[in-house]
């Protein structure tokens, strides 16, 4: 089964929703790391939840989401780009032990020193542009209701999310209510449609998401509304790390630093927090990378080159 997402329309209204399903990605997503239960199904709804943005948005690059918790987990990263290509990955406090029934705030924001962080960042920029970035309040229980307060603080826009994950699947949907002016159907129908479908979504429970899948919950939530279906898509693991990248990161390290680490190590390896890709930096690629911007073939004599 390939992972999907789905967008449609409530016909004459200006309520839109999005359904999305995840579990060849999850598995991915998990295959390089075990995360303790509470850990796992946070980072499983930020990814349905990315998924969901990503989808939502007019804006063409990658929407980033992290936690900078405050608690037994230090990290949790889940990235989406325009074409649905996704990686995550979370870090724990390696003290911590946890009983496995935490909340959202007692894993990322105990002293209410946590942060949720949401960059948008553009896949062309032009020179000098910086990606956007929004610092939104862990003012909520879930991951669901931080996102439903920063749509509509920055968004203005009325949303709401329904999350779930387990080992298996991260599984939601998003319901959204578009400002319009005039048009078929009047404002009011709107408010009427989004009323009555936000209800409906309120009577799903975790277990019906988790064990549904979204074809069938479409038609059991939604069966006396007209809905307009687009074409599905499909999310994808694909991690954007490269060797350049990891060059680019010792550099911003600065010269001294690497020099000290290669001294103590003989060599610098450097696994992919994502994917898990191994990358190895020796002594002469070290001083290639501090050496550069003469020429790409600059100190390593010709002949030695690996590939
Ligand atoms: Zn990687």
């Amino acid at each position: 089964m390939m992972d999907t997402l789905q967008k449609f329309m409530f016909e004459d209204s200006a309520v839109r929703g999005e359904l999305v399903e995840i579990s060849e990605t999850w598995r991915q997503v998990q295959s390089r790391q075990t995360y303790p239960e509470p850990v796992r199904n946070l980072l499983g709804e930020m990814l349905a939840a990315a998924a969901l943005l990503s989808a939502n948005l007019k804006f063409n690059g990658t929407i980033i989401m992290q936690i900078h918790g405050d608690g037994p987990v230090r990290l949790l990263v889940v990235e989406c780009d325009a074409a649905l290509h996704m990686r995550a990955t979370a870090k724990l406090d390696p003290d911590a032990s946890l009983r496995g029934d935490e909340s959202v705030i007692e894993l990322v924001n105990v002293s209410g020193q946590g942060r949720f962080v949401i960059t948008l960042d553009p896949k062309d920029k032009l020179p000098g542009q910086q990606p956007y970035q929004g610092i939104v309040p862990l003012d909520g229980g879930s991951v669901a209701e931080i996102i439903e307060n920063y749509m509509l603080r920055s968004e203005q826009l009325d949303t709401k999310l329904w999350l779930a994950a387990d080992r298996q699947v991260a599984r939601g949907m998003l319901l959204q209510k578009l400002p319009r002016e005039g048009g078929i159907g009047g404002p009011t129908d709107d408010v009427d449609t989004w009323n009555r479908t936000v209800m409906l979504g309120d009577t799903l429970k975790r277990d019906e998401l988790l064990e549904t899948d979204i074809a069938t919950l479409m038609r059991r939530l939604f069966w006396e509304e007209t809905i307009r279906v687009f074409d599905p898509r499909h999310p994808e693991f694909h991690c954007t790390c490269s060797r350049e990248k990891v060059g680019n990161m010792l550099k911003m390290l600065g010269s001294e630093e690497v020099e000290s680490a290669l001294q103590e190590m003989g060599k610098l390896g450097i696994d992919c927090d994502f994917c898990g890709q191994h990358y190895e930096f020796d002594a002469v690629d070290c001083a290639q990378l501090f050496a550069t911007d003469l020429t790409g073939s600059a100190i390593r004599p010709p002949g030695s080159v690996r590939h």
